[in-house]
């Protein structure tokens, strides 16, 4: 069931759930358990180090570079924290550093979020961390400067910070915010493993600079902000290597995995599309793959405890664990009915432009997309007499080919 049960761990809901609710479980921890904290001081001080560092690293194998870019910056920013920012905010210097870093980690981080994911070992990456670098380097010239004068009137009309609220200076809390609040309803929006991690930096960053005055604030914060980069490498690699791309179910690996762990009674059955190299060189192949996708869609009503994976090409597998073929074939018959019942709307790739707004446009106003049906044909094979998982599947695809020579549209046994 490992395929289907990271499916939750993938939805925008979790991806945006799950840091809302560490986050108020810091402040819980921070309000609550900070007696306890004392005790681990040494390593919740390290500890985001660690983890930033090792999501860097782990982010490279597996092409997050956003996920990389993020984590470098949260690492910068906590080495700063820890390091020029111990002393009372009161003093000039502390009180600049902090309020730039308090605007340039959002800004940094939503330039991540709005720049295409490139790998770190890339040109790109590099020019980045070059720029990354640079302005570390400006920050630091910068706070060295004004080290000595008198920035009171700065602080007082444009850097206002109501202190017993936050020390985060209104404005660049209320930045932070919006930057925030953008980069979830993304998440919400697109679903894209890579916009979590921007949001995780933005929020707990945020949150950091918000209770700056709390103790152990930063490096709690950072700690969980790291660890949920984690899970988010771990369930974007997993997606790289068992989901299929296009359609968003499982793929030939999954299936492969899970065809190892079947018990003795199991039914297997492939699905085909009818004709479906007619349709592609009628409509075009980007209609097809849309086609492949509501196929997909449908498919993941089957019922009757069914998992379903692409094969390959336009050709899915359905598997039942301890049900033998008898038992399935009135839901495979009911997912063949509603697949044949579905009108599909068609989108004609070929004749509208590409161009993502304007072909939105025209959509809207021309709305005389054609409707069709396909219909799939699908062999059914269980584990009777033959337990072995590719005899099982060979005997669902001479069956298969039965439905096909007897006319499509059909569940054969
Ligand atoms: P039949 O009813 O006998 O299954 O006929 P068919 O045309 O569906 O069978 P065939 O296996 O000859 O054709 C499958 C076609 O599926 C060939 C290929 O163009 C198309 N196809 C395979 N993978 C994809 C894909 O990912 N996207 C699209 N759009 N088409 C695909
Ligand atoms: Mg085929
Ligand atoms: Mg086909």
């Amino acid at each position: 069931m490992l395929p289907l049960s990271f499916d939750v761990f993938r939805s925008a809901g979790f991806r945006f759930g799950l840091p809302m609710c560490l986050a108020l479980g810091t402040l819980f921890l921070l309000e609550y358990a900070k007696f306890t904290l004392v005790n681990y001081q040494e390593l919740l001080f390290t500890l985001p180090y660690v983890l930033f560092s090792l999501v860097i690293l782990l982010s490279q194998p597996f092409n997050q570079g956003r996920t990389g870019l993020s984590a470098l910056l949260m690492l910068i920013a906590y080495y700063i924290i820890q390091n020029h920012l111990q002393a009372p905010l009161s003093n000039n210097d502390t009180k600049l550093t902090f309020v730039l870093l308090c605007g340039l980690l959002p800004l940094n981080l939503l330039q991540i979020h709005i720049l295409p994911d490139k790998r770190l070992n890339s040109r790109f990456g590099g020019f980045y961390i070059l720029f990354i670098l640079m302005l570390v380097g400006w920050s630091a010239l910068v706070v060295n400067h004004f080290r000595d004068s008198d920035l009171t009137h700065v602080w007082d009309s444009y850097l206002y910070a109501i202190p017993n609220f936050s020390p985060m200076p209104i404005v660049l809390f209320l930045l932070s915010v919006a930057i925030t609040l953008s980069s979830a309803s993304t998440i919400l929006k697109r679903n894209l493993g890579s916009d979590q991690t921007v949001f995780v930096s933005l929020l707990f960053s945020g949150m950091t600079f918000v209770l700056f005055q709390y103790n152990f604030i930063s490096s709690t914060a950072f700690s969980i902000a790291a660890l949920i980069l984690l899970l988010n490498l771990i369930t974007c690699s997993h997606e790289l290597a068992f989901v299929d791309q296009l359609t968003g179910i499982p793929g030939r690996r999954a299936l492969e995995t899970e065809l190892k762990h079947l018990g003795r009674t199991y039914t297997l059955a492939m699905l085909d599309v009818d004709h479906f190299k007619k349709f592609n060189d009628t409509y075009g192949h980007k209609t097809g793959d849309d086609v492949l996708k509501l196929v997909a869609q449908l498919m993941r009503n089957t019922k009757g405890g069914a998992q379903v994976f692409r094969y390959g090409g336009e050709e899915f597998t359905i598997m039942y664990k301890g049900k033998e073929a008898s038992d399935c074939k009135a839901f495979l018959d009911e997912l063949r009915q509603s697949i044949a019942d579905y009108s599909f709307s068609l989108r004609d790739h070929n004749t509208r432009p590409d161009d993502n707004k304007k072909g939105a446009k025209m959509r809207k106003k021309s709305d005389k997309s054609t409707e069709t049906n396909i219909t799939v044909s699908i062999g059914v094979a269980d584990s009777f007499p033959d337990h072995n998982p590719e005899n099982v599947l060979k005997a669902a695809d001479q069956a298969l080919y039965k439905a096909k020579q007897k006319g499509r549209n059909r569940v054969m046994s």
